[in-house]
């Protein structure tokens, strides 16, 4: 079993560590240094690598202060990104398998665009490290791809086993779950879960991991090949959808505007 542990930064941002029984530590989008390099002490872990989903700010900014930190103190680390990164030490490509050293099981790469075309996701045994592609209970902006690549990159993350837990990047979980049930207020599955998200946040709690199978049975973007969401998106768009990539950009498009 993976130790991973919830960073939280910035307003909502989680960094996620992956402790390692070298000492090592793995992270997982940096976008602030300062609370990684808190972590790191506490634990007095070195940071062995940092994988890095794609280039916004909130997720990459904190790797130039970890350089200098690790260094003024006579360590390094590698960073798995996109080929396009100016920060990837390691560039990965979809279906790239990396070791890195500490880590037991390899860690597979999966390049998922839509939010933007470079974002990559992480599987480590059945730790899933999505960045801003999926959400419990959503999914990230279409700031660079369109519905087809979302469709796809979507479809690839739910064909992993129902028991994959999801590491995202936000806490973002409760405002979606609203609009999941503005979508689909008679699915039972979606109420229990999001009356466990509640009593997660009111103990300050982290919603997340979530697992596959759970956002399976209550991510309306997950579920746009049920009639009961192609029924909701038609309402509202009022059109016809035709198609699950039509019914994923007017989802997507109506929850821009929620
Ligand atoms: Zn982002
Ligand atoms: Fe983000």
């Amino acid at each position: 079993m993976l130790d991973i542990r919830p960073i939280p930064a910035f307003a909502d941002n989680y960094i996620w560590m992956i402790v390692l029984p070298d000492g090592g530590a793995v992270v997982v989008d940096p976008g602030d240094a300062t609370p990684v390099i808190n972590s790191l002490q506490s634990l007095n872990l070195h940071l062995t690598a940092v994988l890095l989903t794609h280039h916004h700010g909130d997720h990459n900014g904190g790797i130039s202060q970890l350089g200098d930190w690790a260094k003024s103190n006579g360590q390094s680390f590698t960073v798995y990104g996109a080929v396009t990164s100016d920060y990837s030490d390691v560039p990965c490509r979809d279906g790239d398998t990396v070791n890195i050293s500490g880590l037991t099981s390899p860690v597979r790469v999966l390049s998922v665009p839509g939010h933007t075309l470079d974002h990559l996701a992480f599987v480590v045994d059945n730790a899933l490290f999505c960045g801003d592609t999926l959400f419990s209970g959503g999914c990230g902006r279409l700031f660079e791809g369109d519905a087809r690549q979302l469709y796809d990159s979507l479809a690839k993350l739910a064909s992993l086993p129902d028991n994959t837990e999801v590491y995202c990047a936000h806490e973002y979980t409760l405002s979606n779950l609203k609009f999941a049930l503005a979508v689909e207020p008679q699915n039972q599955c979606l109420k229990d879960y999001l009356k466990q998200v509640n009593t997660l946040r009111e103990a300050n709690k982290p919603s997340l991991p979530s697992t596959l199978g759970t956002e399976k049975a209550i991510n309306p973007f997950l579920r746009v090949d049920k009639e009961t969401v192609n029924a909701a998106v038609a309402a509202h768009a009022g059109q016809k959808v035709t198609d699950e990539v039509s019914c994923l950009a007017l989802l997507r498009r109506w929850k821009d505007n929620f």
